[in-house]
């Protein structure tokens, strides 16, 4: 640390909440912040490496000499990837093996994974569940699998080869830059297609606005980092506002 600062890789830096992440660290002012992306930002401060999760020798390189690894990246639920379970596999799951063995090899003693508050979600109501709700034994869909599969990873590498980890279950993430939900509801609103209720009208939808999301991963470092590290390493903690908005 010869700066003084920790080293810290934000894998899908270039995304919604890595972008907010990678600021938050910034502001901070307590980080040497590295993107590993697939994709290049449009413009950035901080060192960008495009580079792949499903090549190990990139995700090598890349993590030697940090001192956290924020894994945000994933392929998403998008159109386009959703009926494409390979991919989602080969990115979710086994690219998030690929992050834990680099982070061991190279001996990067700390890992955020963002995973997310579906892991536990299978279609019934939960209304104030905490994190000792099991996972879904029937997940919504193939993605939701993957982020399962990929959190019991992370959290099954805690303490093997140096590495503590934690991760983070945010709920449907709002916020500015999000390039999915807000956009989605304005093109179906535009169409004409919002003129529909499922239900009574009255479901609850937990979100969470992306600059808390971001700030948990900067405390979940810290706390990873600081004197009872032991009390937060190999958990996962969902990361809402107070309230579920209405859906
Ligand atoms: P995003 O799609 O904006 O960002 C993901 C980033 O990962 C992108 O920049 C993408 O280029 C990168 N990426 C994809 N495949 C890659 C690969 N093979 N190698 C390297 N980089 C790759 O998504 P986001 O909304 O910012 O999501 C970030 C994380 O939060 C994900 O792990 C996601 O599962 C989780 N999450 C998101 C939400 C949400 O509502 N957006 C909710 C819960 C959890």
């Amino acid at each position: 640390m010869a700066s003084g600062k920790r080293r810290a890789l934000v894998t899908g830096g270039a995304g919604f909440l890595g972008q907010h992440l990678v600021q938050q660290l910034l502001d901070t002012a307590q980080y040497d912040v590295t993107i590993f992306d697939i994709k290049a930002p449009e413009d950035s401060k901080v060192t960008v490496v495009v580079g792949d999760l499903r090549r190990m020798d990139q995700l090598l390189a890349a993590v030697r000499g940090k001192d956290v690894v924020f894994h945000c990246a994933a392929a998403a639920p998008s159109a386009e990837n959703a009926m494409n379970n390979t991919l989602m596999q080969a990115v979710n799951v086994d690219g998030t093996a690929n992050i834990i063995k680099a982070c061991q090899e190279a001996q990067v003693p700390h890992l955020v994974y963002t995973s997310s508050a579906s892991v536990v979600f299978e279609g019934k109501p939960l209304h104030m569940v905490n994190e000792d709700q099991p996972y879904a034994t029937k997940p919504m869909d193939f993605y939701t699998r993957t982020k399962i599969r990929g959190e019991q990873l992370v959290l099954a590498a805690n303490g093997q080869a140096g590495l503590s980890t934690v991760a983070l279950r945010p709920s449907g993430i709002f916020g500015e830059g999000d390039p999915i939900f807000v956009p989605t509801v304005v093109k179906q609103a535009r169409a004409g297609k919002m003129k529909f209720v499922i239900g009574n009208g009255k479901n609850l939808m937990d979100w969470t606005y992306v600059g808390n999301v971001a700030q948990a991963h900067v405390q979940a470092a810290a706390a990873l980092a600081g004197p009872r590290s032991s009390r937060v390493a190999g958990r996962a903690y969902f990361i809402t506002n107070q309230d579920p908005r209405p859906f």
